[in-house]
């Protein structure tokens, strides 16, 4: 059984209840996590609190950064460990649990290396004045993770905040926390003192609902679903609390008739099989140039078929899907666009040694979807990849621009002018020009417009969001 993590020590819950772990692969359960209180929250601040007051706050910036170099050299060290515990509790096919592993550890390599490079600035003001600015830390952070990418939502919003000197109390997805569990002994290993980073699991409208009040958080990141990241900014807002929020999409890939087709399709295709389409950035809608749209929908109907979804053990191109419940939300969809004549291109496979207890979804490719059709607007969060043709550089820009969401982008043109241009055009938080994702560089900043949230995680950028900037101003005698 698992405990929380509190100022490095496993520990209970006041509730005396647990929760089941459930492999996706086999929808059996195979471990329990503490089911936590508004108290275990409270208790976690109070450690982060004292951590920061006693010790944290009076670290040296290069001290902070030898602590994360070290965790990340013990992160990689753990790489398969922490890669087998996210495989049997996300469903993930081997080797995206590993390269999550890897990330995790590129994320505190990155901010280890930033700790001491975050710098205020002089002002040049009025004679007989002296004006400097100096970043300080907010203090206790929360931070509220989902399940689809635990460790690298985890290293992205933890790693910038420990690098910019606040301490973090951490409330895992209920249904993936086992890696974060484990990394926070690893933090223990490393050296960072009791209380700076505490992890208490449970459900969000208990745990994440009671981090989002506390008055002794005094930032909050969350990643998640627009509808909870209403609540927790309704939450925040009552005592004015900073918040980031990395919400969902309904990220186009936008591909033009000179495009190179040979590096467009399998990158149309992994940016929506990808830990099976649950991804925030995934890109869910391909809008496609009339003039390619048969031949290039032939292609990707192709790529669709050959696609295979099994155990995550097995390493196929998809594993399972989280848990029933968001199977269902696939099958609704699905079964949706059968009602509105939506035709379907092509499907995956589920092999044959996939249990029927597991919560497979064969990944679908459907085509000329109406923009106004709820496939073409909400987020599946699902493999399922809906095509639709344009006319022209305004009508894809118009395609493009017509959801809620404004997260990623896709661009695929030889063209260097329009790359530019569409660029500026595209509401959007990044715009990947002939890829998409960029290999996921922790350096890169990454968040959305619009309804994906606002703030920004990763690279630098982060770091300014987790710190307050104070002006200070001497008047020289
Ligand atoms: P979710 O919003 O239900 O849960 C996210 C986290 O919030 C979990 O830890 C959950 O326990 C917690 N939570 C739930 N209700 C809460 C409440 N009332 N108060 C406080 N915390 C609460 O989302 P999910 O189903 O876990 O994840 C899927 C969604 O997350 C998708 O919409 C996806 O697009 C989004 N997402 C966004 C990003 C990004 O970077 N933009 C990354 C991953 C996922």
């Amino acid at each position: 059984m698992q405990l929380h993590y509190i100022a490095n020590a496993g520990i209970a819950s006041t509730s005396g209840r647990t929760i089941a772990v459930i492999d996706p692969s086999d929808g059996q359960p195979f471990e329990e996590i503490q089911r936590g209180t508004a108290e275990d929250i409270d208790a976690a601040v109070h450690a982060a609190r004292q951590c920061f007051d006693s010790v944290y706050s009076r670290m040296a910036p290069v001290e902070r950064g030898r602590l994360l170099a070290r965790l990340s050299a013990l992160v990689a060290e753990h790489a398969d460990e922490l890669a087998a515990l996210e495989q049997r509790d996300c469903g993930k096919p081997t080797r995206q649990a590993r390269a999550d592993a890897l990330a995790l550890a590129r994320y505190f390599e990155f901010y280890a290396g930033a700790c001491d490079k975050l710098h205020g600035e002089t002002i040049p003001y009025a004679d007989g004045y002296s004006v400097l600015t100096w970043r300080e830390p907010h203090g206790v952070t929360g931070h509220i993770v989902p399940w689809n990418y635990p460790m690298q939502i985890f290293g992205r919003c933890v790693g910038a905040a420990l690098a910019a000197g606040n301490v973090c109390v951490v409330k895992p997805a209920e249904d993936a926390c086992l890696s974060l569990l484990r990394v926070a002994q690893l933090a223990a290993e490393a050296g960072f003192p009791a209380g700076a980073l505490n992890i208490v699991t449970g459900y969000g409208h208990e745990v994440g609902d009671a981090l989002a009040r506390h008055p002794g958080i005094q930032h909050i990141s969350f990643t998640g679903s627009p509808h909870v990241g209403t609540l927790i900014q309704q939450a925040a807002a009552e005592r004015h609390c900073p918040v980031t929020l990395e919400l969902g999409g309904k990220s186009p890939q936008i591909v033009f008739a000179d495009a190179d087709l040979d590096a467009a399709v399998p990158s149309i295709v992994n940016a929506i099989i990808q830990n099976a389409g649950q991804t925030c950035s995934a890109g869910s809608r391909v809008l496609i140039d009339a003039l390619i749209y048969e031949p290039l929908l032939q292609r990707l109907g192709r790529a669709f078929e050959a696609l295979r979804v099994g155990p995550a053990a097995m390493d196929l191109d998809l594993g399972p899907l989280i848990r029933q419940s968001q199977q269902q939300r696939v099958w609704d969809f699905l079964s949706d666009a059968q009602v509105a004549g939506i035709p379907l291109v092509a499907q995956g496979t589920v092999v044959d040694e996939a249990p029927d207890t597991g919560f497979y979804q064969a990944p679908a490719l459907l085509r000329d979807v109406p923009p106004g059709h709820r496939l073409a607007q909400e987020e599946v969060f699902g493999p399922v990849l809906v095509a639709m043709p344009f006319e022209g550089e305004d009508h894809a820009v118009q395609l493009a621009n017509g959801t809620p969401y404004g997260l990623v982008a896709g661009v695929w043109t030889r063209d260097g002018a329009r790359q530019l241009r569409m660029a500026r055009r595209v509401a959007a938080g990044q715009v990947f020009i002939n890829n998409y994702g960029a290999a996921g560089g922790v350096e890169l900043p990454f968040g959305g417009v619009k309804s994906s949230g606002h703030g920004r995680e990763k690279g630098f950028e982060a770091l300014y969001g987790f710190t307050t900037l104070k002006t200070v101003a001497i008047r020289h005698g």
